[in-house]
């Protein structure tokens, strides 16, 4: 549902994916681990369509994310907290995000209570939130669609552990109706609870591609 397959990109002299292959399953949630400056951010806007491989390809439900007809309602993506624009409020935020997907404005009210943001934080302006609340308004917009495939840019920076642990239990939902989940992270412990199978990526290269018990236990 969500695949890499020998892509590779270079920006000038950084060789940023090295021949990267890897997929996630319906059903499944897939950690993509790294340390700063290994290649994760890339591959995730590989598969949006950010950023054009060298060689190789991403696709997402099969195909380019770029060719699918409805983007957002197949694919929810979070690339970076800071994204949203800090003089709109967030509720503000997810309705032009709904007309820019064709759903109805009430669609905004829901996911805000999914994300745990409340009436009168949703009513404040983005530059007065935390990078929790950002994370969390972020989460709302990728679910707006209620897309079957997640990308998820380092969803859990800024959530504290009770954070953590909401969102962990949703993406685990989302696996359980089918849904495919990526989500990159610069540390193990947090993720931990959340993925099925861990990818590592260090320098551009797949380093492992494993269930979690096994990379836990290699840690
Ligand atoms: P990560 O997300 O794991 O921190 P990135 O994918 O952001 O890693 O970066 C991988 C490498 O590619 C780094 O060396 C980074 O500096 C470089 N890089 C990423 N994007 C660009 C770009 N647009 N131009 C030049 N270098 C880039
Ligand atoms: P993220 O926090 O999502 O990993 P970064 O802060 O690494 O994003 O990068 C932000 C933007 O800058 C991205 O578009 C990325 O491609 C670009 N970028 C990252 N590293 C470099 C670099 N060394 N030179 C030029 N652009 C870069």
């Amino acid at each position: 549902m969500i695949e890499l397959s020998h892509v590779t990109k270079r920006f000038g002299a950084t060789l940023a994916l090295d021949d990267v292959s890897f997929a996630v399953r319906p059903g499944s949630i897939v950690s993509f681990l790294g340390p700063n400056g290994a290649g994760k951010s890339t591959a995730l806007r590989c598969l949006v369509g950010l950023v054009q491989p060298d060689t190789g390809t991403a696709t997402v439900a099969g195909v380019a994310y770029r060719t699918l007809r409805s983007p957002g309602l197949v694919a929810g993506v979070l690339l970076n907290a800071d994204d949203a624009h800090p003089g709109r409020t967030g509720r503000e935020t997810l309705r032009l995000a709904c007309l820019t997907l064709g759903l109805p404005f009430s669609r905004a009210d829901e996911v805000l209570a999914e994300v745990g943001l409340s009436r009168a934080e949703s009513r404040r302006r983005v530059r007065t939130y935390s990078l929790g609340m950002r994370q969390r308004l972020g989460i709302a917009r990728a679910l707006l669609g209620d897309p079957s495939v997640l990308v998820l840019d380092e969803p859990a920076n800024g959530l504290d552990p009770q954070g953590q642990r909401w969102l962990a239990g949703l993406l685990r939902q989302r696996a359980e109706r089918g849904g495919a989940v990526l989500l990159s992270s610069h540390q193990l412990a947090e993720v931990a609870r959340i993925a099925d199978r861990v990818v590592m990526i260090g320098a551009g290269r797949v380093l492992a591609n494993r269930p979690l018990a096994d990379a836990g236990a290699a840690e």
